[in-house]
């Protein structure tokens, strides 16, 4: 017979007022607990690899993208996807992606060499971004891979070593422009609306050099409006028909980049992320229509690649932590101290992360604020949430933190943490170890006369 587990015991106390705004859903109920990941109980993780510990589900991760690119191929008969490698670049990560036929969409010459050693063929590779090298410049042609103009100075550039290599490296250039969503992103790419982008296509198209195959966009990020992406596709649409009628070219594709938003909750919204943020079949169908509307040859449709990052593998991710300590702070606030901070969980500065106990807890909460280990006022990992009173030694987890965490994280003050992947099978798999003093102080180099110490 099973044995009855005993209740825990919570010492009672006295909960001063707090006048904090409750939505019309009432007081969010971020203090549900989240005991297992995958079938396998957090504390099992932790006791297992440690704390605080990232973990990714990979069959969310399969789920999300099957989902993705159902809501677009049912819409739109040419889609390609590339993985956005800054937004989580984990090998394990990206290959999962690249498994599910995602190509790799990069922007530095770290990321591509990252992408080429993960196997991903040079002409599956998406080159963006301001900073490319004359070497990445020089890989990138030499690997056929497609090779996104930031700025003019990068077309002149990629211009005289094609002239001087003979070879005629693929191209596209990046666009922004106005959408109605403000502020603008005008620091990437040539301006629609001024003529920037017309004055790079005419220098591309005027010249031989450059083998002009797509253009590419990426309005923003974490984009609340759908709307934004048919005027967008729009004015991508626009600029490929009228470069077909100016000089007979055809553009193979256009990228409309990533951007859509996860189920995270910004900070300062009314209603939590997972009710607020738009479905990606309306991303999807924004995008589709407008692409359809255009007035494309029926038989030389351009290819609709998407760089999604954050909306495919936010809620993938999941850092689970470990109470330190609780304490009252002079107004009568409770705060609970845990074993991650901000330096871990860098998006805390403009997410209300969702975050909950890891075991059963009784039914009484209280607002919390929560703050990391670090020895720094800005420590604070959410400044006000409905918790019930944690101890120290019981486990949190926090949700939807797949995207921009890892790759944003920080040896501030501690190690980074390890990180797991677990299987569709429930297998759990370390995906990267958790860091040591070696490892930090590998590049270091201690000049021999700072060597000796005179105490
Ligand atoms: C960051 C980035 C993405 C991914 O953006 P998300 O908001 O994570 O979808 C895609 N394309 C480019 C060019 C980027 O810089």
């Amino acid at each position: 017979m099973k044995k009855k587990e005993k209740k825990i015991y919570e010492r009672p106390l006295i909960r001063p007022l707090n006048a904090s705004i409750s939505n019309k859903f009432g007081r969010r109920t971020e203090w549900l607990p989240l005991t297992h990941i995958d079938g396998i109980p957090v504390v099992d993780l932790i006791n297992e690899f440690g704390s605080p510990l990232f973990v990714y589900s990979e069959k969310k991760i399969r789920d999300n993208f099957m989902m993705a690119k159902r809501a677009f191929e049912t819409r739109y008969p040419k889609i390609q996807f590339a993985w956005s490698y800054k937004t989580c670049y984990l090998n394990a990560v990206c290959n999962v992606y690249h498994q599910m036929g995602s190509w790799a969409e990069v922007v530095s010459g770290f990321e591509y060499e990252k992408a080429l050693q993960n196997g991903v063929p040079g002409d599956k590779i998406i080159f963006n971004g301001p900073d490319k090298s004359k070497h990445d410049l020089l890989l990138a042609m030499k690997n056929n891979t497609l090779i996104h103009i930031d700025h003019f100075d990068e077309l002149y550039l990629l211009t005289e070593l094609a002239s001087s290599s003979k070879s005629k490296p693929r191209v596209a250039i990046r666009i922004n422009m106005d959408t109605g969503v403000y502020p603008q992103w005008d620091r990437f790419g040539f301006n629609y609306e001024n003529g920037q982008a017309w004055e790079a296509v005419n220098k591309i198209l005027m010249n031989d050099a450059l083998d002009l195959v797509g253009i590419h966009t990426h309005i923003g990020t974490f984009m609340m409006t759908p709307s934004a992406y048919a005027v967008a596709t729009a004015k991508m649409t626009e600029l490929a028909i009228q470069i077909k009628k100016k000089f007979n070219h055809i553009i193979t594709y256009i990228d409309m980049g990533g951007g859509f938003a996860s189920k995270n909750t910004l900070k300062g919204s009314y209603y939590a992320g997972a009710d607020a943020v738009p479905d990606i079949g309306e991303y999807a169908e924004a995008i589709t229509s407008a692409l359809l509307n255009a007035g494309f040859d029926r038989n030389n449709l351009p290819f609709l690649y998407l760089e999604t990052g954050r909306a495919l593998v936010d809620d993938t991710g999941f850092l689970l932590g470990t109470v330190l300590a609780n304490k009252r702070l002079a107004d009568g606030r409770r705060a609970t101290i845990l074993d991650f901070g901000v330096n871990t969980l860098f998006t805390s500065f403009w997410y209300d992360h969702k975050i909950s106990p890891a075991q059963e807890m009784g039914h009484y909460a209280e607002e919390t604020i929560l703050y990391g280990p670090l020895c720094m006022n800005i420590d604070v990992v959410r400044d006000a949430i409905s918790l019930p009173p944690l101890k120290p030694g019981q486990h949190v987890v926090a949700q939807y933190v797949g995207a921009y965490n890892i790759t944003q994280s920080m040896q501030f003050i501690t190690f980074r943490p390890a990180v797991v992947m677990i299987d569709r099978e429930g297998r759990s798999h370390l995906i990267r170890k958790r860091e040591s003093l070696d490892y930090v102080q590998k590049n270091e180099i201690l000049p021999s006369h700072l060597k000796k110490l005179n105490w």
